[in-house]
């Protein structure tokens, strides 16, 4: 048989498989197969949004949901900076003291941190906490004052934290240091909650934290996730960009989600720690990662680095991806970024 011919028999047993059910790829579900379940959690002063697609029945998806909402709860004890017997509270009530015995999951994060730390010039800082505690939003919102900001900024060093892997213990050696891990945590959750959907068989899904976004798997169609993109000058009622994902995750930063003005000016949650005032140089960051926890680090730390010193960092590294909102109104969108304008 010639060679040619071979090669239409063959493309026509393909054709021919992929309409047999039997033969279809595992890793794609049949949509007609799938139902949409919804699920929201509240962790982390945020909503935990969860919708699956999925061929499991109504019993099996209430027990995936009550086994999420519990490792969160968990979570959520271990990391919130409010919580007096949280991980976060008890390494900082023991600053200048003593090293503190932590959970596994702690110890990943700030390891994580430390890690990321190091690339973004200090700009990312989780030791920041005594600065950020300065500042509050909402009903009782106060901006502190130079000097208030001033007497803290000596108590902000990350190089100063000591992790002890072996040991399992974290210590922060100078009496007043505290830890905050608003810039990392809420990834880190939603990687979990994604991971656990996975193991658990859920086909395909979304976790959204309040814009802090990973995918199980492909979209149930089959077609990309499409994500819309805040415009933060009117994040309100319009998006910008439109960005079509196969899975991995996404994470916007913006200086819109916590802020006070005074003055006229826009005092916002997202903190340099070269002089402890809000970073001045990008109204939103937006970073597609492999997983939540480095998208949410680096949006934060893009954020803070600015959008020159940010993007080199965002171009040196494997898998990652930015859109900037400069404070120009400037965009700026890193080189292997899938994008649609909107503007
Ligand atoms: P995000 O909304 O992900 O950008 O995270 C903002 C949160 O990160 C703030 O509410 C603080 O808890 C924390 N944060 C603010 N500035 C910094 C910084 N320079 N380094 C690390 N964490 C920060
Ligand atoms: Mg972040």
């Amino acid at each position: 048989m010639k060679s040619r011919n071979l090669i239409v028999i063959l493309l026509a047993v393909l054709l021919l498989m992929s309409f047999v059910p039997g033969c279809r790829d595992n890793s794609t579900p049949n949509p007609d197969d799938l139902e949409r379940h919804e699920r929201t959690f509240f962790v982390m002063d945020t909503m935990v949004d969860v919708i699956l697609w999925t061929a499991k029945d109504r019993s099996e998806v209430a027990d995936i949901f009550s086994q999420v909402d519990d490792e969160l709860q968990r979570l959520h004890a271990i990391f919130s900076a409010f919580e007096d017997d949280s991980d976060v509270a008890k390494i900082s009530d023991a600053a200048g003291i003593e090293p503190v015995q932590v959970q596994p999951e702690t110890l990943e994060v700030i390891q994580a941190a430390l890690d990321y730390a190091d690339m973004t010039d200090g700009k990312f800082d989780i030791t920041l906490a005594p600065v950020l505690r300065l500042y509050t939003f909402g009903e009782d919102a106060r901006v502190p004052t130079q000097q208030e900001i001033d007497e803290k900024l000596p108590l902000v060093d990350y190089s100063l934290v000591e992790v002890d892997m072996q040991a399992g213990t974290v210590f922060l050696p100078q009496p007043g240091m505290r830890l905050d891990l608003g810039g990392i945590a809420k990834g880190y959750v939603v990687d979990v909650a994604t991971d656990m959907l996975r193991d658990l068989g859920v086909e395909t899904g979304v976790v959204n934290a309040g814009g802090d976004i990973s995918f199980v798997g492909p979209k149930y169609d089959g077609t990309p996730w499409r994500i819309g993109i805040k415009d933060p000058t009117r994040h309100r009622t319009h998006q910008f960009a439109v960005i079509e994902l196969e899975g991995g995750a996404i994470v916007t930063s913006g200086d819109y989600e916590r802020y006070v003005e005074q003055d006229g000016v826009r005092y916002h949650h997202i903190i340099d720690p070269a002089d402890g005032q809000p970073a001045r140089s990008c109204k939103s960051v937006t970073i597609v990662a492999p997983n939540a926890m480095l998208a949410d680090l680096l949006s934060t730390a893009v954020f803070v680095m600015g959008p020159e010193a940010g993007m080199a960092l965002v171009e040196s590294l494997e898998g990652v991806e930015a859109l900037i909102w400069d404070a120009q109104d400037q965009v700026h969108a890193s080189s292997g970024l899938d994008w649609e304008d909107r503007r």
